[in-house]
């Protein structure tokens, strides 16, 4: 096992002992990152070309790197994790072990090409076409594509990250593939980033600033917290009406996992949602 997954795996212990509610959802968390860590290890995934004075420039006008069907992956490799996590899926909720029993008869009926639909991962009218035809959970279906293709992902964004300098980027959206955060964090001298809902990379950004709608005043951009759990927060914005959770890592003794980190905060959805703020990017289980 490696050092990291080691370390999110402890992580996992603790939270599932600070939050106990969230055990069931931790637990096959952790099942999917083990079989995503036996996938990664026989990984090897070439770099994407790009050139550097073009990409530098692009990334100067707002462009991001690439586009999210530019990545390259290993799709054999996804049919094998797909129908791993597909397994322990079953055994996680009942709601899930219905829908994957469904996706499963969709795959052996012929009606679905796992091969086809991780390739198709980022076509959403593919997607939703799917949808309409097996009628299971759209938030189940994307997680299964989404955690299938991610070491992969994960791979693209090592050789990538690199080639452009993206401090000077400071916008909402990923410089790497475009898409919104999913979450924001505090580092180092209390620098804000903003972590990829897709690629999971993360890039630097002012500190006081909506990804959603770029609003940077002060008067419509609030924060609220737990009391005595300062560490996460959820910023919103009065503007757009629309918020993200940031965790304030300078106040832990650990490298967080914002996957983890944002399953072990469902609450502060829950209560940003009662305030009357929509969360844009939805979490990995389409809450
Ligand atoms: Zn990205
Ligand atoms: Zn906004």
């Amino acid at each position: 096992m490696s050092e990291s997954l080691e370390k999110r795996k402890e992580h996992i212990t603790q939270l599932k002992k600070k939050y106990s509610v969230y055990n069931e959802i931790l637990n096959f968390y952790e099942k999917v990152l083990e079989e995503q860590e036996a996938i990664e290890l026989t990984l090897n995934v070439n770099p994407v070309e790009t050139s550097k004075d073009l990409k530098a420039l692009q990334i100067k006008e707002g462009f991001p790197l690439i586009n999210k069907g530019d990545f390259i992956l290993d799709i054999p490799s996804s049919v094998i994790l797909f129908e791993s996590l597909c397994q322990i899926g079953k055994n996680a909720t009942d709601k899930m072990r219905e829908d994957i029993n469904v996706i499963e008869d969709a795959i052996k009926d012929g009606f679905l090409d796992l091969a086809k639909l991780l390739e198709r991962h980022y076509d959403k009218t593919y997607i939703d076409k799917i949808l309409e035809d097996i009628e299971i959970d759209e938030a189940v279906l994307n997680f299964l594509i989404h955690m299938s293709i991610k070491p992969f992902l994960d791979a693209n964004v090592e050789k990538l990250k690199d080639q452009v300098d993206f401090k000077n980027w400071l916008r909402g959206y990923c410089p790497i593939c475009g898409s919104f955060p999913h979450m924001s964090e505090l580092k180092g001298e209390g620098q804000r980033f903003f972590a990829c809902s897709f690629c999971g990379f993360e890039w630097p950004s002012e500190r006081l600033k909506c990804p959603f709608c770029e609003n940077k005043d002060h008067e419509s951009l609030h924060y609220f917290y737990e009391e005595g759990k300062e560490i996460y927060r959820v910023d919103v914005c009065d503007k757009c009406k629309q918020y993200i959770k940031t965790v304030d890592s300078c106040k832990l003794d650990y490298e967080p996992d914002l996957n983890l980190e944002d399953i072990a905060t469902i609450h502060l959805d829950i209560l940003a949602s009662e305030k009357g703020f929509k969360r844009p990017v939805p979490n990995l289980w389409g809450t």
